[in-house]
């Protein structure tokens, strides 16, 4: 049994999340969590519903830092961010650290959400890329490649989101050459150029969408354990019920991909474990 346990991507009532930042902290605590990092969605430059706005983002750098006092002989809290490339933020804000996602792509006039409903990702790939799923993938890819690269990032957000209504690939097919070489392409950019970057093994849809994997896929994760690249194991929660969800699959995932250690991002850094 490890003697630390953490969980760098969560999510509050400041942006989509159904809990308050005290509930997930409470619960943490009763789960034995020694570490929990919150990472709010960054304001995005597009309305939505599902981001932090300037004002919100406000209270909750406020709020997480004063329960981050309230709570230091119980649990570390780190007050993070989830950005994204489409985001508007004042860079006078300094977190504990950044989580870095893409959550939408862009076509000739339009935004389209990737992980908002099937449908909505299904019209980008016929209105955007000719009905072709290995173009729009690696556009994404290289979207999100180009954007942690560009940025400061501390952990790489769940890297393939385009796969979290793919169940027994329901959308498009995984093992389709065209798409695999986009996915390890990119992944090697991010590597060659940020070798630092820890990839997240991201157990979100496991609870959302009922999906039997993390992300991202066995043959994205053999190539970063090839590589010899760090990986940290969360759950993107967004209520108290997804803290550690499935953190035992995800460690067997890591494992039959030929990894042995996850790294728990905590106040001074990256701790290692061996799994
Ligand atoms: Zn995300
Ligand atoms: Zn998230």
């Amino acid at each position: 049994m490890s003697i630390i346990k953490t969980n760098c991507h969560t999510h509050t009532n400041y942006c989509d999340g159904k809990c308050t930042a005290r509930e997930m902290i409470e619960s943490a605590i009763e789960k034995g969590f020694t570490t929990l990092g919150f990472s709010g969605h960054v304001p995005m430059n597009f309305p939505n519903e599902w981001a932090m706005t300037g004002e919100k983002l406000d209270k909750y750098c406020e709020i997480i830092c004063s329960l981050k006092k309230e709570y230091a002989d119980r649990i570390e809290i780190l007050c993070g961010i989830e950005l994204d490339a489409d985001y508007e933020l004042d860079k006078a804000y300094s977190f504990d650290y950044i989580l870095s996602s893409v959550h939408q792509i862009h076509g000739k006039d339009k935004i389209y959400a990737i992980d908002l409903s099937p449908e909505e990702l299904t019209e980008c790939v016929n209105e955007e890329f000719g009905g072709s799923w290995s173009s729009m993938a690696d556009y994404y890819f290289r979207s999100l490649a180009e954007f942690v690269v560009r940025e400061k990032t501390d952990v790489v957000g769940h890297y393939d989101l385009i796969t979290k209504f793919n169940k027994d690939f329901a959308l498009f097919d995984e093992t389709d050459e065209e798409y695999k070489k986009s996915a390890l392409k990119w992944l090697d950019y991010i590597i060659d150029n940020k070798p630092e970057a820890v990839f997240e093994i991201n157990t979100g849809a496991m609870f959302r969408c009922g999906n039997d994997t993390p992300y991202p896929a066995s043959f994205i994760l053999k190539r970063i354990g090839e590589r010899g690249v760090r990986v940290t194991v969360s759950s993107d929660a967004h209520c108290t019920d997804a803290l550690d969800f499935m953190f035992d699959k995800a460690k067997e995932h890591c494992k039959s991909c030929g990894i042995d250690r996850i790294y728990h991002l905590t106040r001074d850094g990256f701790k290692e474990e061996k799994i």
